[in-house]
């Protein structure tokens, strides 16, 4: 088999939006031999630092072990970094011979090991594995935890692998999902906004929220300039992530304090 260059392809079939890595097309310990299985793995990295804080790890390697590690990479916002194209290694010794490294791609999540998996995330999991099924004709079962093929190993975490591989079979079987609409597509590109981010779109959901009538004037009350500075503070504070919470119960929405992929929609009302 050549280097998978079609990886990007693939990848946009999903829906989700994809960031092709500089010189993914002819990154790998050579050529991938074959594509027998697919691995989900996690990162292990930061709890915080954006979206895929992991990249260069796993483009370049850590030490004991050259880079590239895994194929794809898969960002907290659904986000799919196409890496390499070639062989990596990101599951060796393997107790599955249709998982070892030179039978297998490999996706690494972006995930500390123990915090909740963004529900945007775990659906683009799925649609990145239903879609690489499709492209090298494999079978649902084929998409393993690197937890149930290398007995060392804990990921990814928390997520049953039975349930996933259900969710992946119910993609492969059904039919080619609907494109998103491009206000869809808009909101993707959104960044996520959580506690400790300093950023222009924090004051975003400053305004969206008081637009919202979701701000008490308590809230602003002892911030110099009052309003305007409140407005005009680009940090995510404490008291931004209750307001957020407050918002996405009273929308009946996951509360995680989170503004992403399903906050966003709310609070922009697209
Ligand atoms: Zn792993």
């Amino acid at each position: 088999m050549p280097y998978l260059t079609q990886l990007a392809d693939v990848a946009r079939r999903t829906g989700h939006p994809v960031t092709e890595v500089a010189g993914w097309k002819t990154r790998g310990h050579g050529p991938q031999p074959e594509v027998q299985g697919l691995v989900c793995h996690h990162t292990a990295g930061p709890a915080g630092g954006g979206d895929y804080p992991s990249l260069a790890v796993v483009r370049d390697g850590r030490p004991g072990l050259a880079g590239p590690l895994s194929q794809f990479g898969l960002g907290r916002s659904g986000r799919i970094y196409v890496i390499a194209a070639g062989r990596c290694w990101h599951n060796a010794p393997s107790t599955s011979p249709l998982h070892d490294n030179s039978s297998s791609l490999g996706i690494e999540a972006e995930n500390s090991g123990g915090q909740p998996w963004p529900e945007v995330q775990r659906e683009a999991y799925v649609r990145l594995c239903a879609e690489l099924c499709r492209e090298f004709g494999l079978a649902a079962s084929r998409v393993k935890g690197h937890k149930e093929v290398n007995t060392a190993k804990p990921d990814p975490h928390s997520i049953n692998m039975n349930d996933f591989r259900a969710a992946v079979a119910a993609i492969i079987g059904g039919t080619t999902p609907p494109q998103p609409s491009w206000t869809e597509k808009i909101v993707r590109e959104l960044p996520m906004i959580g506690l400790g981010d300093d950023n222009q779109d924090v004051k975003t959901v400053r305004g969206c929220l008081f637009a919202r009538g979701q701000v008490p004037a308590a809230a602003y009350a002892s911030v110099p300039n009052g309003l305007r500075g409140w407005l005009e503070t680009a940090l995510c504070d404490a008291g931004l992530v209750t307001l957020i919470r407050n918002f996405q119960q009273a929308q009946g929405i996951g509360v995680d304090g989170i503004v992403g992929p399903v906050t966003w929609p709310t609070l922009l009302r697209v």
